[in-house]
């Protein structure tokens, strides 16, 4: 069969690229993609079980199995030789329908900050379609791209690459009639010779477009566009502008226009460089789309821009509620993302969505409250709380959930139901002009000064890096003891969704913890006491059995509490950690037990490399792996077990390559910390502390700072009280200037000794004031060479952060 554009378009098909995002089956199609890590694919059957019947599938990788699968007379399977490029061809089909005008919005920073700007700046004018958040890559645009309709007359869609060769795709899907080159720094060149070729890569969006917005101070972009796109495209309007331009006036910053004898005068309403930069890139854009009609409405609307809040966030509220906070706007796009994040972060907990009237031109108000219905539907949603003068007078019908809908926000609040809300996972989603913050405000606990923020994509990030190096036929295992190296028990719930294979944990109650919170991955348990086996046991936690002492207790526990089943452990091996585990000379011993027991599973054995990271271990090492060898073989021979064997943990993974087995244990670098020093720069950091600057005081040369007057001050001095201390986990050895902190992008040392709640800083140089935020880890500075100034490894410090400090998990 082909892939008919008409028809899909004519039938409203959504284009499902993750099986996870899966909410109409009966409008859906799937792409299987198949690529390094992952292979869609293996997902085919699960949705045809959920009721999807059409799929793309790419005739090379098909096995005899899905063939014979794909032939069942209700599947209509399409064989194409990329999905991507099916996909991506279908997009660009899509896109030469339609003759309205199309920004294209690329550059190495801003990107999604312009494309909402001047989609907010322009709505009353046109009927938007764009990108939903930061949907920019080979597939998210051709998602993107899927969207546009005939309800439209504005597409605003950003695009971004990381590589050579990325563009040309993107060009051909986006065909934008105006650019914008936001700007060009140093992000993602690792695929590229110099920031020249990235420039040109990048300007290959603007091949065909009729008009170019871009900052001349850029000298590379300048440069390059007149030697590399003019010839390309020699008609293209330039519409380069430089920051000598933007004057000002009283507190105002003031950047003027001319063009065709008119000069028009747009007051910005931010004065930080990226904003300013941001800001003046759509006011050129939006001059240019409204060149023939008026634009005095346009540049008063400058006046009520708002930061961009980029993020899903979500965090720790009252009475045991989770609220993920997204108060920005409130669209299509922006609602099923939102959704998709809360099925992503928690499974268990009972859901509660908050959602304001929603704003999207182009279609009128009952297909808008139809499609949000159609969205909501599928997410099993307990309570809907619907505000605003649509929601509250049409009728909202969700079979299965509680439905109450309000005017106002005020109304809301006075209501009472919010205080009423327990160990919920709320999603708060409003249009800005209902603040919703209001309601935010009330669901979190509030703050004190110090949060860890935990940046899930990152995890992802570090997370691929790694199933990159031990490609698709070695399992992982992930470390997530000690409450995810201090990160959080949230993080079990994203490595559940990005599909890893394993979880370990150190306790029992860990464990628990974990399956309280909706995790169904195998878990084990590293160090459970004997007491504990009916827990193991009610709750699927698999032990690490390390000695026959605990072998024999595990016996008796199942010959009560299982009698009848097979039950799974892990068996310890100890080649050298003298830790845990069964020495060599045990294997014979153990093998008769096992023999004797065959309802015992021995899901895998495994053992623990003591010097994996350093190099003058190197033949220790080897030696571990080659009694781990023997041990695991002799075990699997003599009792005909079949369980996978793991030895690598973080740098095993890189440095002991041959050592894979079946399956990996990764820890510290799923966390950002490269462990081994042979690649830095590759994983992304995951957590940040921050604190908040309290107090700043002038004080002059001679005076002494803190307890025990440990701080002298040698120079008139502006220090600065920030809300952490020990007690936090901010070690009291970083006393006495023994280490930095982040002000505004200047590090200040700490001054005196760190007392139990708050630390002084001198802060002399820099530019800052009180309620300020400060970093205290995370990127700069970086968390190993903090560790490094006290003596000790990141994993202390990560683990450190005391329970009382709130996580906020956050996803672009
Ligand atoms: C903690 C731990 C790991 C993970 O180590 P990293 O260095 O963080 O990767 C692996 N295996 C065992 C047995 C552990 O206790």
């Amino acid at each position: 069969m082909f892939l008919n554009i008409h028809k899909l378009d004519g039938q409203g098909k959504v284009l499902l690229t993750d099986s996870r995002f899966l909410s109409d089956p009966e409008k859906s199609v799937f792409f299987a993609i198949k690529g390094t890590r992952h292979d869609g694919h293996r997902f085919i059957e699960d949705l045809f079980a959920a009721g999807l019947r059409e799929f793309v599938v790419e005739e090379n990788t098909l096995t005899a199995g899905l063939k014979a699968f794909l032939e069942k007379p209700e599947v209509r399977a399409y064989p194409v030789r990329s999905s991507i490029l099916a996909l991506q061809d279908l997009a660009a089909r899509k896109r030469e329908k339609y003759s309205y005008p199309v920004v294209g919005i690329t550059g190495s920073n801003g990107k999604t900050i312009v494309k909402e700007w001047l989609s907010s700046l322009l709505e009353k004018d046109f009927d938007v379609v764009k990108s939903p958040r930061s949907y920019n890559s080979q597939i998210g645009v051709a998602l993107s791209v899927w969207e546009m309709s005939s309800k439209n007359d504005l597409g605003i869609f950003e695009a971004g690459i990381s590589q050579p060769g990325e563009m040309q795709a993107l060009e051909r899907m986006i065909r934008p009639t105006l650019g914008i080159f936001t700007n060009i720094g140093s992000s993602h060149s690792e695929g590229f010779r110099d920031n020249r070729e990235k420039v040109r890569e990048k300007l290959l969006l603007f091949q065909r477009a009729e008009a170019l917005v871009y900052c001349r101070d850029y000298m590379e972009i300048e440069e390059e566009i007149r030697n590399f796109l003019l010839p390309l495209n020699p008609g293209i309007r330039l519409m380069g502008w430089s920051a000598s331009a933007i004057c000002r006036e009283g507190d105002k910053l003031c950047f003027e226009i001319s063009s065709e004898g008119v000069t028009e005068t747009f007051i910005l309403p931010f004065s930080d460089n990226a904003s300013v930069e941001n800001a003046v890139h759509c006011a050129c854009a939006g001059r240019y789309l409204l060149r023939h009609r008026g634009t005095e409405r346009f540049r008063e609307r400058f006046r009520f821009l708002k930061p961009v809040e980029m993020r899903l966030e979500l965090k720790e509220g009252r009475e045991g509620n989770y609220v993920i906070d997204d108060t920005y706007n409130n669209d299509l796009g922006g609602l099923k993302m939102a959704l998709n994040f809360m099925s992503q972060t928690h499974t268990k907990r009972d859901k509660v969505l908050i959602l304001s009237d929603m704003f999207q031109s182009g279609l009128s108000e009952q297909e808008l409250m139809a499609e949000m219905l159609n969205l909501i539907r599928p997410q099993k949603i307990k309570t809907f709380i619907g505000i605003g003068e649509n929601l509250a007078s049409f009728p909202v019908k969700l079979p299965g959930t509680g439905v109450k809908c309000f005017k106002t926000t005020g109304e809301f609040l006075k209501s009472g139901i919010l205080e009423s809300f327990r160990n919920s996972l709320i999603l708060v989603k409003g249009a800005r002009s209902f603040s919703f913050e209001h309601i935010v405000e009330k669901l979190v606990k509030r703050i004190h000064g110090t949060v860890l923020e935990i940046n899930l994509d990152a995890i992802t990030h570090n997370l691929n890096v790694y199933r990159g190096k031990i490609g698709p036929q070695t399992r992982l295992m992930v470390m997530v003891k000690a409450f995810a190296y201090g990160s959080g028990n949230e993080v079990a719930a994203w490595l559940q969704y990005h599909r890893v294979d394993y979880l370990t944990v150190a306790y029992p109650d860990e464990g628990v913890a974990l399956r309280q919170n909706g995790i169904t991955l195998p878990i084990m348990v590293m160090n459970a006491d004997p007491n504990s086996y009916s827990t193991l046991f009610e709750h699927r936690l698999e032990p690490e059995i390390y000695s026959f002492r605990v072998l024999e207790a595990y016996l008796k526990a199942k010959k009560l509490w299982r009698p009848e089943e097979v039950t799974r452990v892990h068996l310890k091996i100890d080649t050298g950690m003298h830790r845990l585990g069964f020495m060599e000379n045990e294997t014979g011993r153990l093998v008769e037990i096992l023999k004797e027991n065959p309802a015992v599973e021995v899901a895998t054995i495994f053992s623990h490399l003591v010097g994996a990271d350093a190099e003058e271990h190197n033949a220790f090492s080897r030696g571990q792996i080659a009694c781990f060898e023997r041990v695991s073989a002799r075990i699997i021979s003599e009792t005909g077990c079949t369980p996978l064997r793991h030895i690598c943990n973080t740098a095993g993974i890189t440095r002991f390559p041959e050592a894979r087995y079946d399956m990996v244990r990764l820890g510290i670098g799923l966390y950002g910390v490269e462990s081994s020093g042979l690649e830095t720069g590759v994983l992304e950091p995951v957590a940040t502390l921050k604190t908040t600057i309290s107090q700043i005081k002038q004080l002059p040369a001679g005076e002494t700072v803190g307890y025990s007057r440990s701080g002298v001050l040698e120079r008139n001095s502006r220090i600065a009280t920030i809300a952490i201390g020990y007690a936090d986990g901010y070690d009291r050895r970083f006393s006495k200037g023994n280490a930095v902190v982040n002000v505004n992008g200047t590090l200040c040392k700490t001054v005196g000794n760190i007392c139990m709640d708050m630390t002084m800083i001198d802060v002399t140089d820099a530019v800052c004031e009180e309620g300020d935020e400060v970093i205290v880890f995370g990127g700069k500075p970086g968390i190993a060479e903090l560790a490094a100034k006290i003596g000790t490894i990141p994993y202390e410090l990560l683990t450190g952060v005391s329970e009382r400090v709130k996580r906020v998990f956050y996803h672009a």
